[in-house]
């Protein structure tokens, strides 16, 4: 048992369907990965290949619910995305090879400091205050492969106040899961705890006070947000 100088906290966690917690050690996040939202944030898909950023693991925000608008912003942005939660160790491997390192899957939001990010990108300084805050990474029930294989097709949307904002399709994604997985493991030892979060389709836009939003991807389930004054 470690002395520790401070109390140790507990872990986030992220609820598992049918029991359990899911542990997060790692977020990774894969920007510009569906083609029409990477035209609608002002850039060439055929041009700029995705990439990728990080939030902190005490960002997310277990099953949904209420999420306090944050501070420093005037545009919190909703992108909602397929979370891939990781449970094996993945170092330098090849897509073939991806499926093995995966425990299941969610429905996330990479909720944004739009302006924040702005201002990062216009002086190019790092993405994190736009990023990575407390409540930027609502994460829903995470699915386990068992549960419901690993999808690659089927509908992704976002609501806001019942009024669909987000609308594409799994497989659109520019980078597929096994190569997002297969490309991070060259950069990364993935894993058990990691999240990936894999990109967003068009749509994107702001969040008020006040407003209810609802994520659902086919075959993945869904996840419900309240934004809440700050
Ligand atoms: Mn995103």
């Amino acid at each position: 048992m470690t002395d520790y100088a401070i109390p140790i906290w507990t872990p986030p966690a992220a609820p598992v369907s049918g029991g359990g917690a899911f542990p997060v050690r790692h977020i990774y996040c894969v920007g510009r990965n569906y083609a029409a939202h990477a035209r609608e944030m002002g850039t060439d898909p055929d041009r700029e290949p995705p990439f990728f950023f990080t939030k902190a693991a005490d960002s997310i925000v277990p099953g949904g619910g209420p999420v306090t608008y944050p501070p420093r912003t005037e545009s919190l942005h909703h992108e909602v995305e397929m979370v891939v939660a990781i449970g094996g160790e993945a170092a330098d491997i090849g897509p073939d090879d991806a499926r093995a390192a995966v425990f299941g899957y969610a429905v996330g939001i990479d909720l944004t400091r739009r302006d924040l990010q702005q201002i990062a990108k216009d002086t190019r300084r790092p993405w994190d205050v736009g990023k990575s805050f407390a409540g930027a990474a609502p994460i829903g029930e995470i699915h386990p492969v068992a549960a419901v294989g690993h999808p690659r097709a089927g509908a992704i949307e976002f609501a806001v106040n019942g009024e669909t904002r987000q609308r594409g399709d799994l497989a659109e994604m520019i980078w597929s899961v096994e190569e997002i997985i297969a490309e991070l493991s060259t950069l990364y030892t993935l894993l058990p705890g990691d999240l990936i979060f894999t990109g967003t389709p068009s749509g994107v836009g702001p969040l008020q006070p006040g407003d209810r939003a609802v994520g659902r991807i086919e075959g993945v389930g869904e996840i419900a947000i309240e934004i809440t004054a700050r």
